[in-house]
């Protein structure tokens, strides 16, 4: 059975370099019809709010990324971290170490005079406990192999060999008892039955000591998959400057979940040159000996092509529930959302195909909707403004005229009226078509302007002309 886990430490939100691990680790479950479990490693009691917790789970939630089982929150496995120490001490695996600060600080300073990096020394790894001080407080530091080296056999990073000289004895249990991230991540990940851990390359070194304590335990070393972090178009480590990193805001510019998704999988991950893939497709392609070593540069304008795509590749149906559903985090979406009637909602629903053709957020796609719940008199934009003449307002006014006395107010319908007014006053059909779009949308561009006519409907449609007819 494959157990995978995602293990983020709650930072405020869903960094998207993290949906990224979490997309791996999921897909790898479900290609192996393992599972995907989520422990929150909040034992930065300080930084984990309980804001903080829930911008993961809803990020996750929101991409469709779910996980199985209940969420493990770390800070509650404490006294179980510590019963592990204990037990490491039991065996001889680990020791106390009562290294003051002062002379933690003098190793440092060695270090940095012989230009080498700082390793703690080691200076009670074979002390005899009768010798510590009574009642000084101390670490617990795991007794690490010295010699020889550590493999950590990765399957992105290939064999990767750590001389043992170089890691130190590091620390299980702080002075106050708290266990350290390394104790306690391989505790936990021993007790959930983790099997694969996939988790940035930051970690690779963490990983050879994390062997150790597996080790010392007597435990399966779990497989690993240390994969390359996303860096910005630069080449430098992603970062603010480079745009957003929270995954909540890629929603809130009006990303798809399934466009994200197929994004941030292709993120570092190749199968041949086929960009596009269903949910299922990537469950069935996904592989790690496919996942790239090098960085991944994350590209802006590729995302929003591939949202594009997907905007429209949607069913109308499905996107107007998630269109709506996504409505208080767009811009302008609130009000718009307190607009949504009954009337207004069919509306939307009729132009949405005119209006996906034309976006590639659903940002921009509310934005082209704007016309469906704009209040008359209609608020001109520049071009459109500068449609509407003395000349075409004249136009305006005749048309009017033969739309009122159309029986049956449909696209087909009002398109033969606009045609045959044009070639009646000799002029091209975009020196009527285009004011009628300025007095219809207020812009110079929309969706086809007979559906717009169409959708607004009879009285709406021609009390929106006549306002700007003269
Ligand atoms: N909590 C760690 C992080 O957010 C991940 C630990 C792990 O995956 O082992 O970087």
């Amino acid at each position: 059975q494959v157990v995978t886990r995602f293990a983020p430490s709650p930072t405020g939100f869903l960094h998207i370099g993290g949906a990224r691990t979490a997309l791996f680790n999921w897909l790898y479950a479900k290609k192996h019809g393992g599972q995907m479990m989520l422990r929150i490693e909040d034992t930065d009691r300080e930084r984990s709010t309980q804001a903080a917790i829930e911008a993961i789970i809803d990020g996750l939630q929101w991409l469709g990324l779910e996980w199985d089982g209940d969420i493990v929150y770390q800070s509650a496995r404490a006294a179980r971290h510590a019963e592990v120490a204990e037990e490491l001490l039991a065996q001889g695996h680990a020791y106390r170490c009562y290294a003051t600060a002062q002379e933690l600080e003098e190793m440092r300073e060695k270090a940095k005079a012989e230009k080498r990096p700082w390793r703690y020394d080691g200076r009670w790894r074979d002390r005899d406990p009768s010798e510590a001080p009574a009642a000084a407080p101390y670490v617990v530091r795991i007794k690490a192999p010295q010699d020889g080296e550590t493999i950590v056999d990765d399957a992105v990073q290939g064999r990767v060999v750590f001389q043992n000289k170089d890691l130190d004895d590091f620390i299980l249990l702080r002075s106050d008892g708290a266990p350290t991230y390394m104790l306690a991540v391989v505790v936990d990940d021993h007790d959930m039955g983790v099997t694969q851990i996939i988790r940035g390359d930051d970690h690779l070194t963490n990983a050879a000591r994390q062997t150790h304590i597996y080790q010392a335990m007597g435990w399966t070393v779990p497989a690993f998959a240390h994969i390359p972090l996303i860096h910005g178009p630069d080449g430098a480590k992603l970062s603010k400057r480079h745009g957003a990193l929270g995954v909540d805001a890629y929603r809130a510019m009006g990303y798809l979940p399934a466009a994200l998704r197929n994004y941030l999988v292709r993120l570092g991950w190749s199968q041949g040159d086929k960009e596009f893939f269903t949910t299922p497709e990537m469950v069935e392609s996904f592989d790690l000996a496919q996942v790239h070593r090098s960085p991944a540069r994350f590209d802006f304008a590729k995302l929003e092509n591939m949202n594009g795509h997907y905007l429209r590749d949607s069913d109308d149906d499905a996107l107007l529930d998630l269109l709506v559903a996504t409505l208080p985090y767009l811009e302008g979406g609130g009000a718009i959302a307190q607009a949504l009637d009954d009337r207004t909602r069919a509306q939307l629903r009729a132009a949405l195909p005119g209006l996906k053709a034309r976006a590639k957020t659903l940002n921009e796609l509310l934005d082209g909707a704007g016309f469906l719940f704009a209040q008359r008199p209609l608020s001109l934009d520049a071009k459109a403004a500068q449609l509407l003449s003395a000349d075409a307002r004249a136009r305006l006014a005749a048309l009017v005229e033969k739309l009122a006395a159309l029986p049956n107010w449909t696209a087909a319908a009002t398109e033969a009226v606009v045609r045959d007014l044009a070639t009646a006053l000799g002029v091209k059909l975009g020196d009527l078509a285009q004011p009628l779009r300025a007095a219809l949308t207020g812009r110079a561009t929309s969706p086809g302007i007979f559906d717009v006519l169409e959708i607004l409907g009879r009285e709406e449609s021609l009390a929106r002309i006549s306002d700007q007819a003269a």
